[in-house]
């Protein structure tokens, strides 16, 4: 039980409560018996220099009943103020104590402050460590000469009653205090724990496989911002496991065709209904289908590579229109005599080098032109052009003038295995990875990549890559060079 997050919350609470009321009642109970003796030791040396007054009065009208009456005086005020009183001679021989007629503090005796009687001093001493005080008012004679002390033995700890009434109203106001703070501290114990409570369950389910769990979120403290943070990650959970659910389906879809395609015309060959003139022909689409696997799991590997962040860039100036042509001489040879799209290289000849991987960044612009020459028909043209991009950047561009994309695919095509017409890469065999390469390969380098495209007319893909590092000379001829990638027009 104690493990629970609440009650260990709600246990805190009350024992915080509780101490906290105790160390109140401690001191206000230590500050009221300090006060309430205060006021009964005032009370007690006023008292014990009335009854002085009225010894010293009876020594200067002294008769032949003086003995009588001091016993009289001296037992009176005893029995009415509850002490002993003493009259003692200056020797500090008692001349008359009330012990004998009255029983308070009979076993108490205080020998006579000396020193204070030859000073002519009122003293109120405390006796040992008891609660019981001892009041010493000096005696004086007819001619106003020393001729003993009054002491009265008197207890201090008995508290008023009018102080005693406050101590009742104090713990009614305590009792009061502590029920209304619990309640607060159980209001907010519950309220801090319930979203806590919530996040936990939700954990829970999502552990289970409820991707879709989320908690509500109101509010901008610690546990709303937890919240908030349990639901954008429960939101990439749910994305990824999304991600990863679409990418095996259409890995193993991607798959399917060319596998059946190689069982299919390997058995014809191996239990002979090819035909021996079909054997060449049968032979020939196992390793075209089998071409197009390793296309498929060589794009795979390098993109999931790029994404997992641990390929490492070589990155060098590279100056682009001669590393241009020598991808469109690549793909021109390829593609020998078939009948394609003419390639045309349009990039300045004086445009600044590039600092990029160049083994990558060839990777993307061979995608675009594959794809380029792939949509647009062979009387068509693809051109490749270059222009310095804000000061930081160049702008690589590959325009066609081919089928284009229709509006509602354009934002999708650089996604993992979209193609905007299905039916039409199958039979070509490309698997929709091609775009999504570049797309992480620029970012990898910084860049971005976009494209415009009029369905019928062509479409143009631009993507940006970080111009090298001017020499020393230039970089002073540019002054407040650009970090920041500029935003297009
Ligand atoms: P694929 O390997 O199938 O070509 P990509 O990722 O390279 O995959 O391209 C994704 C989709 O974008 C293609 O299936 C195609 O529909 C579309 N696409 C790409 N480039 C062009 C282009 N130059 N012209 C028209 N459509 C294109």
């Amino acid at each position: 039980m104690l493990q629970s997050f609440r009650s260990r919350l709600v246990i805190s609470n009350l024992l915080i409560t509780l101490v906290g009321l105790l160390v109140i009642v401690f001191v206000f109970t230590r500050v009221l018996s300090d006060r309430s003796q205060s006021i009964k030791r005032g009370s007690l040396a006023e008292e014990s220099r009335l009854v002085t007054s009225q010894v010293e009065y009876l020594f200067r009208h002294r008769n032949a009943n003086f003995e009588a009456a001091l016993q009289d005086l001296v037992n009176t005020a005893s029995n009415t103020l509850k002490v002993r009183v003493i009259v003692a001679g200056r020797d500090g021989q008692p001349i008359y104590d009330s012990t004998g007629a009255t029983p308070f503090f009979s076993g108490v005796y205080h020998p006579l402050d000396r020193k204070a009687l030859q000073q002519e001093r009122v003293v109120s001493q405390q006796i040992k460590s008891s609660s019981v005080r001892a009041f010493q008012t000096p005696l004086e004679g007819t001619r106003g000469h020393l001729i003993g002390a009054v002491i009265l033995v008197a207890s201090v700890s008995v508290v008023s009653p009018g102080l005693i009434e406050l101590h009742d109203v104090f713990l009614v106001v305590l009792g009061t205090a502590l029920l209304v703070w619990l309640a607060i501290g159980l209001f907010f114990t519950f309220s801090i724990s319930r979203p806590l409570i919530r996040i936990t369950a939700a954990t829970e389910q999502m552990a289970e496989g409820r991707y879709d769990t989320r908690v509500p979120a109101r509010g901008n403290g610690e546990i709303a911002r937890l919240a908030t943070s349990f639901n954008v990650m429960a939101q990439q959970v749910q994305q990824t496991n999304r991600v990863l659910k679409d990418f095996v389906a259409n890995v193993s879809h991607d798959l399917r065709t060319p596998l059946t395609m190689i069982t299919g015309f390997s058995q014809a060959l191996l239990d002979g209904t090819a035909g021996p003139d079909k054997s060449d022909e049968s032979a020939q689409v196992i390793h075209d289908e089998a071409v197009k696997m390793q296309h498929m799991v060589d794009d795979l590997l390098q993109l999931t590579r790029l994404e997992s962040g641990l390929f490492a860039f070589s990155r060098k100036a590279v100056e682009v229109q001669p590393f241009v042509q020598s991808v469109i001489d690549r793909i021109t040879r390829a593609h020998g005599t078939e009948q394609v799209a003419t390639i045309e290289n349009r990039v300045p000849a004086r445009l600044p080098s590039i600092d990029v991987d160049r083994e990558q960044i060839e990777r993307a612009l061979r995608n675009l032109l594959d794809n380029a020459l792939q949509y647009t028909p062979a009387r068509g043209h693809v051109r490749v052009t270059a222009r310095l991009f804000g000061r930081e950047w160049v702008e690589i561009g590959v325009a066609d003038t081919g089928i284009g994309i229709p509006g509602q695919d354009v934002a999708r095509i650089f996604e993992r295995f979209y193609r905007s017409d299905k039916s039409r890469e199958r039979v070509h065999g490309h698997s929709g990875l091609g775009l999504a390469i570049v797309r992480e390969i620029v970012e990898r380098h910084g860049g971005r990549i976009e494209v415009d495209s009029v369905p019928g007319k062509g479409s143009t893909f631009r993507f940006t890559v970080p111009r090298a590092r001017a020499p020393e000379a230039e970089q002073e001829i540019l002054p407040g060079r650009e970090s920041v990638q500029p935003v297009r027009q």
